[in-house]
């Protein structure tokens, strides 16, 4: 199959879909893979470790669209790439169609063939291909709120661990799952007081098994949300429901309610957010202010740590992508429930219920 890798153009996106010794894994199985030029020199690879690898640079992204059979992407397409795109092709990236309309209608209307990997499953009924994003996206939301609750970032001027004799800050993770692990890991690193909210028990007794009387945890519904936002410092937003839009859980008018000078960070902000005042911001411009409530919601989070980021990301699409290109897409689907679920476009029809459900499309 003839593959092509292109670079990212979503603002400080360094991530890469493949790395050289991906690569070298579709070489070795036969297949050709066009490389967009100094697509991974965000992420520390130069053309000579790809070219070393078997690929073929490519100045022209038109022409890298033209000549595969399959695009392999990190990020959405975004609209100055829809042109770009042919009939038929295949698509193997993060697609988050559930809350961009005109996305999944350029796919639909181009008969797109696209796999997202975020609701590609596994038999532990997890999401493998969005686990180590959202470990990495949980890991930094504490460092970025940490930075922004600094005075100079326009926060409140807090040190989450606090010192001898002074308070620790009160972090609040809203929504348990991966995400809210790995911030809460990060969060009881530093010192803070943290406390979670989730609707499910298990995974509050998790929690709690794992972190004892560090963490207090809390059942997610709206008194404990306002009485939790109340008291913190730094809330980070981690809720999904698998495929769907986000439900506003902080709304604009709970926003009073919190300190002046506190931060949100909206890790949920790829699926639309969970506080009603969040809109997606980029890594040059990372935060705004409503109601005097620093916000942060860049919806790429891990492309900050590109390097991190795409060794992580490729270790778990790499396999999929390899049955992709040996059997045909159409075999593949058909071995593999698994890949199959990340099937969101097929041939002008939508192919995931939530995604479908979401956009209100027939499915
Ligand atoms: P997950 O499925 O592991 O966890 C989601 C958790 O939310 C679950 O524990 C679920 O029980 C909980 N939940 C559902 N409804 C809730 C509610 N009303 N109140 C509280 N909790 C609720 O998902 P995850 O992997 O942790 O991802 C969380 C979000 O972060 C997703 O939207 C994901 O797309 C996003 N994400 C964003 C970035 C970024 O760069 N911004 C990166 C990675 C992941």
């Amino acid at each position: 199959m003839k593959i092509g890798l292109v670079k990212e153009i979503k603002v400080h996106e360094y991530r890469v879909g493949l790395t050289p010794s991906c690569v070298e894994a579709y070489v070795e199985n036969g297949h050709t893979v066009f490389v967009e030029k100094d697509a991974g020199t965000g992420a520390g690879f130069e053309n000579s470790e790809y070219e070393k690898a078997g690929a073929t640079i490519v100045e022209d992204k038109k022409k890298i669209f033209d000549e595969s059979e399959m695009i392999v992407k990190v990020k959405e397409p975004l609209p100055q790439e829809y042109e770009y795109f042919h009939e038929g092709q295949i698509l193997y990236t993060y697609l988050h169609i559930a809350a961009d309309r005109p996305q999944a209608e350029m796919l639909l209307n181009k008969k797109i063939k696209a796999v997202a990997y975020e609701t590609i499953t596994n038999n532990q009924g997890g999401l493998p291909c969005l686990t180590p994003m959202s470990e990495i996206a949980g890991r930094l939301a504490v460092q970025e709120g940490a930075k922004f609750l600094e005075k100079p970032f326009g926060g409140r001027g807090v040190l989450l661990g606090g010192v001898p004799g002074v308070q620790r800050g009160n972090v609040v993770i809203v929504g348990g799952g991966i995400v809210g692990l790995n911030a809460c890991k990060m969060a009881v690193g530093l010192g803070a007081n943290v406390t979670v909210l989730d609707i499910s028990a298990s995974r509050l007794a998790f929690y709690d098994d794992l972190f004892g009387s560090q963490v207090t945890t809390l059942f997610s519904n709206k008194t404990n949300l306002i009485k939790s936002i109340k008291e913190a410092d730094l809330v980070i937003g981690a809720v999904l429901i698998p495929g769907a839009t986000t439900p506003k859980l902080i709304k604009k008018e709970d926003l009073k309610l919190m300190k002046k000078n506190s931060v949100l960070v909206d890790v949920a902000i790829d699926q639309g957010g969970c506080f009603e005042t969040s809109k997606a911001t980029y890594h040059d411009n990372p935060t705004y202010i409503v109601n005097d409530v620093v916000h942060y919601c860049v919806a790429n989070m891990p492309g900050a740590v590109s390097l991190t980021s795409t060794l992580a990301l490729t270790a778990t699409t790499l396999n999929h992508g390899l049955a992709i290109a040996n059997k045909g897409l159409e075999k593949a689907l058909h071995d593999d429930i698994h890949l199959s679920n990340g099937l969101n476009t097929y041939e002008g029809k939508l192919t995931n219920k939530a995604v479908a459900e979401s956009l209100k499309i027939p499915y």
